[in-house]
């Protein structure tokens, strides 16, 4: 029995056998065959092996021991040291036996009298080989490879352990539901390799603060969950919420900027009406989602008012679905004036036609649409209907000249692959010309990915159709950006217009968003229009299009058409 020569592979081997006699055979033909490949240690009784474990490499056991019975051994060890590769080796040759001993977790099953030394070698470096890769294997499956931190499906099953202790012992157990606040910027701006850095930076952070006991898992994307078990009290749970918030305030050193960022924190705690794992991350989830809408607070606690909250945006989730197959949606047009009166075109607004609500502002569900994807569909329908509307007034007898349909695309619909596609699809199903509509765009959802809203803009633009930069003036495009945007249209934010005649700053900036414009060869819109004096020092500032109330709120297509009476001879 010698030093573990091959760092490799060297290992302590324990044997478990009560007979001396095989025992030294045993080592002799370890002697022989493995060339100090292995080194081994001796035991007599089940018992004795439980100290000698740490440090193992690999347990021979033998089946008949004074303190286990067959295959009780195996399931012993395969408990204490789950990671540990198991052989049995038995004078009993007991086909169903050896099936069973491998089912129960042992590697190899070796009957003695038909071993040698090599045959020994082979089925020892194979066991802890095959353990190894194993254990590589259950590693990869429950581990995220970016972070090393447990995945989703491990998080899940530890809180799932956790909860049917608890049941036991009634301690507090909280979940923390951790998102990065908008990480996307960062990744968007600085690239994936910045992101990545973040990422397993937020991850040793977390891991940092926490106790040795805690699970810290990436749950998906910038969403990271901790599981703390054994609390005293909640306030325990928020004592922990702060310490994360605080180690994620220092800045991260990213290409030599200092980046500041924040998270949101939502909590759940599971107290004695034990509930499920699923539900009590759902509700931590949902606490962090009103943390992020609150803005100010770093962590909320899951309460009945957030649950109502879920509950309702879930709701209305489902409702939003129905409501698209079954065309509850309608739109509605606002007249988009030129400076001197002439009206020049109409921008679709889309109203939500509730079962029970009644006609929803868009306020009450585009956010959520945003979220969960329905935009797309959503967008392609009024998408589809202004086309068809704007095609029936201009086969409208009153009307004499092609209007401006105005139609509101969102970010997530921007970038779709198939936007260029549907704009063509809509403009040729009711023979639309292309310069008759105009797609608006805001401008915070610009500036979310460059390169890529360049992309998306110059393959509409090719089309012919007329882009505008909506709500200008609130999502700080640089110059540089805004002049490689093939923009036609921008609108002034109602905000800017709304404080004309009462704040000089107002007025200045609307000024110079005109000039601006101007001087790249674009058209200008001030946005909410209300009273004569708005509009008047409009008309002085130079701006080309008005649109609000004190021109023309949104009316049903009808309205607003007899509203308008489009005279002939008027138009662009
Ligand atoms: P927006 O594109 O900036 O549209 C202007 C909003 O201001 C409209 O609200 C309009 O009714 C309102 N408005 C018009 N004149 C005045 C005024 O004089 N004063 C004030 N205070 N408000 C005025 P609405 O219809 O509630 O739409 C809100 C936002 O929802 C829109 O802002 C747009 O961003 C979005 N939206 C509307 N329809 C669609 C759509 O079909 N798709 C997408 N993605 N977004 C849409
Ligand atoms: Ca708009
Ligand atoms: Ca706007």
């Amino acid at each position: 029995m010698s030093e573990t020569s091959d760092p490799e592979l060297g290992h302590r081997i324990l044997l478990i056998e009560d007979n001396a006699g095989d025992a030294r055979l045993v080592a002799l033909m370890l002697d022989d065959a493995a060339d100090g490949l292995f080194e081994l240690q001796h035991v007599d009784r089940l018992e004795a092996a439980w100290e000698r474990l740490p440090g193992t490499g690999c347990v021979l056991v033998d089946l008949s021991l004074p303190d286990a019975d067959g295959l009780e051994a195996v399931e012993r060890l395969q408990l204490l040291a789950p990671e540990l590769p198991i052989i049995v080796i038995t004078g009993r040759d007991d086909l169903g036996i050896a099936v069973e001993a491998l089912q129960k977790g042992a590697q190899d099953y070796l009957i003695k009298g038909r071993v040698d030394g090599q045959l020994l070698t082979r089925a020892l470096r194979y066991a802890i080989e095959r353990k190894r890769a194993e254990i590589a294997l259950a590693h990869q499956a429950l581990h995220d490879p970016l972070t090393g931190l447990p995945n989703r499906a491990l998080f899940v099953d530890r809180l799932e352990q956790a909860l049917v202790r608890n049941a036991r012992r009634s301690s507090t157990i909280a979940v923390l539901f951790v998102d990065l606040d908008r990480f996307k910027v960062v990744n968007d701006s600085l690239g994936h390799a910045a992101g990545d850095r973040v990422l397993t930076g937020l991850g040793e952070r977390l891991s940092a603060v926490l106790r040795p006991g805690d699970t810290v898992a990436r749950f998906g994307g910038d969403e990271f969950t901790v599981l703390c078990t054994d609390l005293e009290d909640e306030k325990e749970a928020f004592a922990i919420a702060e310490r994360i918030a605080g180690a994620l305030a220092t800045p991260y050193d990213l290409e030599g900027a200092a980046v500041v960022l924040t998270a949101s924190i939502g909590i759940a705690l599971a107290t004695a009406d034990h509930p499920s794992a699923q539900s009590l991350i759902r509700n931590a989830d949902a606490a962090m989602y009103r943390a992020k809408e609150h803005g100010r607070a770093r962590w909320l606690l899951f309460d009945e008012a957030i649950h109502k909250r879920a509950v309702q945006r879930l709701e209305t989730e489902v409702a939003l679905r129905r409501s698209l197959d079954d065309g509850d949606f309608r739109l509605h047009y606002q007249p988009v004036v030129h400076a001197d009166g002439d009206l020049v075109g109409f921008e679709a607004l889309v109203r939500w036609q509730h079962p029970s609500r009644g006609l929803v502002a868009p306020a009450g569900f585009i956010p959520l649409a945003e979220e969960t994807g329905l935009v797309e569909r959503l967008g392609a329908w009024v998408l589809d209907e202004a086309c068809a509307q704007a095609r029936r007034w201009l086969d409208h007898p009153s009307s004499g000249r092609p209007l401006m349909m105005s139609v509101n695309v969102s970010a997530r619909q921007l970038r779709s692959l198939s936007m260029a596609d549907q704009v063509v699809a809509a403009l040729r199903s009711c023979a639309l010309p292309p310069g008759d509509l105009c797609l608006e765009i805001t401008e915070s959802a610009l500036i979310e990915d460059i390169d890529a809203t360049v992309e998306a803009l110059e393959a509409l633009h090719s089309i012919g159709v007329l882009l505008a930069v909506d709500d200008f003036g609130t999502g700080y495009t640089t110059l540089k950006n805004l002049k490689r945007f093939p923009i036609d249209i921008i609108k002034v934010d109602a905000g800017f217009v709304s404080g004309l005649g009462r704040d000089r700053g107002d007025a200045a900036i609307t000024m110079a968003v005109i000039r601006l414009a101007h001087a790249l060869g674009m058209t200008t819109v001030a946005e909410g229009v209300e009273t004569q004096e708005q509009l008047e020092l409009l008309r002085t500032l130079g701006c080309d299009l008005v649109q609000g109330y004190h021109l023309g709120g949104p009316l049903p297509a009808d309205e607003a058409l007899s509203r308008w009476r489009i005279p002939a001879g008027v138009g662009r």
